[in-house]
């Protein structure tokens, strides 16, 4: 049986030739075939990715150097395009529409010999926390059948969880990466606003949105991204600064300085064991000799508020474009005008909680609200900017919860769409300053579920925090 450890592990075995990239894409077919009830993938690209890998092993056995992703199997969230490829961010709304162009984190993987091996399920737009808001049905936590994977991004959570392929591409606009990587048990990047292209990204909330990536192993991750991030023609809000340049383990000395928020740990919605669980772990990194501090963050509360405020009117303009006549489903009605056309075409397509937000952010954005609303979550945006810069001055890293429980039962948040926009109180302060986090899997309930923490740390520099997060996490495992 294949067994995947990392890039490196792999690409070692193919030079040995103990294996080739057509046994491995066979492995992971088989591995899909056999659990299709977790519901991970909304289409596999069987032949596709089989065809591909001959050509790639004929490649490396014709002398060609390999290049960085060579062979490496990777699925992606299915509102990243791909060209000639269907895409439908699992909405009836785009049922069908197939991709004109790749996104440039897509472009990159090809470049550098990636194999996409599908497109992973997901929460409608990448909207909600439980993938139970998809077209196509809900996905399956692989380790307990009756709870969520987490959303939006589960279906590539899962897909690692369930060791349907090496590597996955999510996107996080609020914790989609994180919260699902948390819920299943494996490692989530999101990187800085600005890191990755988000060209051929379906839009949910522009100022928020980033690609993100699950995988097994901090050093894959961080092949990864060091691939798709970089300046792009096709999006202006990429940094120009340098990307990475490989990763480099930690010296075993190196001290840090962490902040964590009190007002996070105790807070009342997060479960007792995980709070105990992040206490202790803090405690041990000081007797390692680092600096471990309180850092008082009043605003926690408003966090959540702003975000849903921010992203709902962001969301109600991007998802405009979905009218039947630009984009997306066309009613069959017959003898209705322009206008009816429109909002039944709509009504149609969307789902529930697309529905729901966009009529919020259609609210919050309208002459009488704007100010009330709108304006307010700008300047609330502002204040979380200035406080994580303040603090980020002083720290290093910030330590904090991932997420107040572990993974959801199934229904469990559906009846009640506020209590599951309040579950996202941890992760969606890094989409409001644009920082980096990484949500590290270290730890079991006594449920049986894994839950971990999350790292963030100053906009763009990833590759410090991928080391401190690689080695908390073999230190931890070490333990
Ligand atoms: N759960 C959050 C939401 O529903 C985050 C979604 C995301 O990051 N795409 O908006």
């Amino acid at each position: 049986m294949f067994e995947f450890i990392s890039i490196e592990h792999y690409h070692a075995l193919l030079q040995k030739e103990t294996i080739t990239c057509e046994q491995a894409v066979h492995f992971y077919l088989q591995q899909i075939d056999k659990n299709k009830y977790l519901n991970v993938f909304i289409e596999v690209f069987e032949e596709e990715a089989l065809e591909r890998a001959k050509e790639l092993d004929l490649k490396r056995k014709s002398g060609a150097t390999p290049k960085k992703l060579h062979g490496v199997v990777i699925a992606i969230k299915d509102v990243i395009c791909y060209k000639n490829h269907q895409v439908s961010a699992a909405s009836d709304i785009l049922k069908g529409f197939i991709s004109l162009y790749s996104a440039t984190a897509v472009e990159r993987l090809l470049e550098e010999d990636a194999i996409i091996i599908g497109r992973t399920n997901c929460d409608e737009f990448a909207m909600g926390s439980t993938n139970e808001n998809s077209a196509y049905g809900k996905v399956l936590n692989a380790k307990d059948r009756t709870r969520t994977p987490g959303g939006s991004s589960g279906g590539s959570a899962v897909a690692i969880q369930a060791n349907f392929c090496m590597l996955s591409l999510g996107s996080d606009t609020g914790g989609s990466v994180r919260q699902p990587a948390d819920f299943c048990g494996i490692a989530g990047l999101k990187p800085s606003y600005g890191k990755i292209s988000r060209h051929g990204l379906i839009a949910y909330a522009s100022s928020f949105d980033q690609i993100g990536i699950f995988g097994k192993n901090i050093s894959d991750i961080s092949k990864v991204l060091d691939v798709i991030s970089g300046p792009d023609e096709f999006d202006s809000t990429v940094s120009h600064k340098k990307t990475e340049t490989g990763f480099v383990p930690l010296k075993e000395k190196k001290k840090f300085r962490f902040a964590y928020f009190p007002e996070a740990l105790d807070h009342p919605s997060l479960d007792t064991e995980i709070s105990a669980t992040i206490k202790n772990f803090i405690k041990e990194l000081e007797e390692d000799g680092n600096i471990v501090s309180p850092f008082s963050f009043e605003l926690l509360d408003y966090i959540v508020p702003a975000y849903y405020v921010l992203t709902t009117a962001e969301a109600s303009s991007n998802l405009s474009r979905y009218d039947g006549i630009r984009f997306g489903h066309r009613t069959s009605k017959p003898g209705i005008d322009i206008d009816e056309l429109y909002k039944q075409s709509r009504t149609e397509g969307f789902g529930k909680e697309v529905k729901r937000r966009i009529m919020l952010g259609s609210f919050v954005l309208s002459a009488g609200y704007y100010d009330a609303y709108y304006t307010r979550a700008l300047k609330v945006r502002r204040l979380l900017v200035e406080k994580i810069n303040e603090v980020l001055t002083q720290f290093d890293f910030i330590i904090i919860p991932t997420a107040p429980t572990t993974a959801f039962k199934l229904g469990e948040k559906t009846k009640d769409p506020v209590s599951m926009y309040l579950a996202d109180i941890y992760t969606v302060l890094a989409n409001l300053t644009g920082i980096p986090a990484v949500s590290i899997p270290l730890f079991q309930h006594s449920n049986g579920m894994p839950f971990g923490l999350q790292i963030m740390t100053k906009q763009y520099q990833e590759a410090l925090l991928l080391q401190i997060v690689d080695y908390l996490m073999n230190k931890h495992a070490k333990s």
